[in-house]
């Protein structure tokens, strides 16, 4: 909804993280523009604002018609995404798309509350680009019963056009400037957010502190496996990350999957393949090894066990399982 607020179709790119789930890079190339990936920062794993900025430098040429890429390619914005709780470096990102004239979109699916800190002072996620979005589907840290999101924006003529194309492009009742669609927030799903929305807070706060005991009990084991960087920690406190995964990275992440499977502890892999290696972007280009940070993600991230409701015990259990692959691994 938003790149079709801002006119962004075919002819046009858009900047964004090949680190990330698909739906990102999925809405660009579906209003017929051309994602364009920017490697990660290893340690946040969101987008690097180094590499933006080398890539707008080394990569781009300024016209009449504004930046593009040196096969006329029009660019338009710049996706970061707040991956799995924390927010992406926005001091620096804002600070480079500035210099190029380059919207930022927050993709804060990962991050609502999450904060983070900026020139102006300390942000919530998806508050200071021009626009955010946050994702209410059930698993994240605020779920719906079923599918749900939200944009915010400070821009109150984007605000409008945002309304209009949620339904249908209609405005004034059955009359239809522009092309919109069904992008409206169900009533039932609305009821149950409002009454989950005043737990949020607390929620996050748990996932926080059962972070700090993952965190307690795996420091021994670095740096076989290390542990999910804080960087907001003094300016923004417990709020500096709001822990949507708790994501190690370790070389030895399959067989340490396949060992905690076996005893019952469920993970996943966010994510095993970056987006510049999926089959249905194939024909964007890239080339095995083009995003040598991002496929690293890929092969070395685990997301371990991590809801409000989870117990010390089960912590326990967890970190105890983990100590005890790596000494049969390596003593
Ligand atoms: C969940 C998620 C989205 C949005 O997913 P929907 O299925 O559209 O709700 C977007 N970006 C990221 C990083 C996500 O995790």
């Amino acid at each position: 909804m938003i790149l079709m607020s801002l006119g962004i179709g075919p002819g046009d790119a858009v900047l964004t993280t090949p680190f990330t789930f698909f739906s990102t890079a999925g809405c660009i190339a579906r209003v017929g523009a051309t994602p364009i990936f920017i490697d990660i920062d290893p340690d946040s794993f969101a987008l690097s604002p180094a590499r933006l900025e080398e890539f707008l430098v080394k990569r781009c040429v300024s016209t009449s018609t504004g930046l593009k890429t040196n096969d006329g390619k029009r660019i338009c914005a710049v996706i970061p995404v707040h991956l799995f709780g924390l927010g992406a470096d926005m001091l620096s990102i804002i600070e480079v798309a500035a210099h190029w004239n380059l919207p930022v979109i927050e993709d804060a699916a990962q991050a609502i509350g999450a904060r983070y800190p900026t020139r102006d002072g300390v942000r919530s996620a998806g508050g200071v680009g021009l626009a955010g979005f946050s994702s209410f589907y059930p698993t994240k840290n605020l779920g719906a019963f079923g599918d749900a999101g939200m944009v915010v924006t400070n821009d109150s003529a984007l605000a409008q056009s945002l309304r209009v194309i949620r339904n249908h492009g209609m405005a004034p009742k059955y009359f239809h400037r522009q092309i919109g669609g069904n992008f409206r927030l169900d009533a039932l799903q609305a009821v149950v957010l409002l009454k989950k929305l005043p737990h949020l807070g607390a929620w996050s706060q748990r996932r926080w502190e059962i972070a700090q005991e993952y965190r307690a009990a795996l420091a021994d084991l670095s740096p076989d496996l290390l542990l999910p960087v804080e960087p907001y920690l003094e300016s923004c406190g417990s709020a500096g990350h709001i822990f949507h995964q708790f994501v190690i990275r370790t070389k030895h992440r399959d067989a340490l999957r396949a060992n905690l499977q076996g005893i019952g502890i469920g993970t996943e892999i966010y994510y095993p393949l970056a987006l510049h290696q999926q089959d249905c972007f194939r024909d964007l280009g890239y080339r095995e090894g083009e995003f040598p940070e991002a496929e690293r993600a890929a092969k070395e991230c685990l997301a371990l066990p991590i809801f409000p409701e989870l117990t010390r015990e089960e912590i326990g259990l967890v970190t105890g399982a983990i100590h005890t692959f790596f000494e049969n691994k390596h003593v």
